[in-house]
């Protein structure tokens, strides 16, 4: 059976599923991968970890998971200390990394049975809890094939129902559906929701901004080892400032945008106050404001008037990817800075 923390463990019953406190992680290379990162999710959450390329993502989860020993910081997990209590930390969370950990030359109901056995399953209980996942993740009708023999998305599909052998209370999933065409991307979300509807808390890394929205009642946003942002996808979006006016132009060239910027900049129609930011797009350009929905008319027909030429507008509520790239400039302005101001003042050429 599942060890569970009790009072003599860990003082209390743990109010969060996950604490982790000033987290920090500097490889033997020199790389700073994490730095000061602090979480507190509640149970039960659907939490995402979202962050590009190298952001830092895997090299936390590692640490959540007792893989990697933080250089700075405390974490807790189910109210376990994971510095002090490794072990139990690991028997009361699924891990699914990023590297498959199916073995191709096994059955998938053999793979089921060797993850039983590595979690300390009872055999007794083994065939019915392997019955119950396979039908969980749709794989009722592979028991018997050998897992090599798998599509790409069945495989991340076994590699999740071998994460849930032993119920644990929490899941880890890092990255698990990077490569899956959308169909398969989508079948993994409905498991993964029911996973967190039947109580399971999850903690999910993403580079997918549209996975994390669609996903996740809690987010934060990680760049260069950093949490540069948390909130729900909804806090999120309302940080970018306004709706956004995306604009096509027949002439999407360096030139012919910023002209057209200098045109609403210039406009004494639209407050400047009331524009957040003007962003090149791959076919024109997009300009989020408070009041995008009412301005958007008279912009297009000052843009008209001075001769630009539209081929179409759109105006749309802000997504993940105006958060990301909105903290990402941010962070970029924020780096130069101070590149080119070490003690506060701009160096003159
Ligand atoms: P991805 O989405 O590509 O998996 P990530 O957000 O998970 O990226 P990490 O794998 O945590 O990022 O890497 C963070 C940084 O640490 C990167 O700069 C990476 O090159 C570096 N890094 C990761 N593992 C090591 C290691 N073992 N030794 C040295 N540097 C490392």
């Amino acid at each position: 059976m599942q060890r569970q923390p009790n009072s003599t463990e860990t003082g209390s019953s743990p109010a969060f599923a996950i604490e982790a406190t000033n987290l920090g992680v500097t490889y033997s290379n020199g790389t700073e991968a994490v730095k000061d990162v602090s979480l507190e999710i509640p149970k039960g959450e659907f939490f995402g970890f979202l962050g590009a390329n190298g952001a830092g993502k895997t090299t936390t989860i590692k640490m959540l998971t007792t893989l990697l020993r933080p250089t700075t910081g405390q974490i807790s997990v189910n109210g376990y200390n994971a510095e002090t209590d490794p072990r139990s930390v690991r028997e009361s969370i699924g891990y699914m990394a990023q590297e498959t950990s199916i073995d191709p030359v096994l059955t998938v109901r053999e793979n089921l049975n060797f993850a039983c056995r590595a979690y300390g399953v009872p055999s007794a209980k083994r065939g019915a809890r392997i019955d119950d996942l396979l039908e969980l993740v749709g794989l009722e009708s592979k028991t018997a094939d050998r897992a090599g023999m798998l599509s790409g998305g069945q495989k991340k599909r076994l590699d999740v129902a071998m994460t849930l052998v032993h119920h644990p209370p929490i899941v880890f999933l890092d990255e698990p559906t990077t490569g899956l065409d959308p169909a398969a991307r989508n079948r993994l979300w409905e498991y993964f929701r029911e996973i967190n509807r039947q109580g399971t808390t999850v903690f999910l890394t993403t580079q997918y901004l549209e996975e994390a929205d669609a996903l996740c009642s809690d987010l934060a946003l990680i760049l260069d080892g950093e949490i540069v942002a948390t909130g729900s996808p909804a806090e999120l979006k309302a940080q970018v400032g306004g709706d956004v006016l995306e604009i096509s132009l027949d002439d999407p060239s360096e030139t012919a945008v910023e002209h057209a910027r200098a045109i609403i900049e210039d406009s004494e129609v639209v407050a400047s106050d009331e524009i957040e930011s003007i962003q090149p797009t791959e076919d024109g350009f997009s300009v989020t404001a408070t009041h995008a929905r009412r301005i958007g008319t008279t912009l297009l027909v000052r843009l008209t008037e001075s001769g630009v030429t539209i081929t179409g507008f759109n105006i749309r509520s802000p997504t993940l990817d105006d958060v990301f790239l909105t903290l990402a400039g941010e962070s970029k302005n924020d780096a130069a800075d101070r590149e080119i101001r070490p003690n506060g003042h701009r160096m003159e050429a």
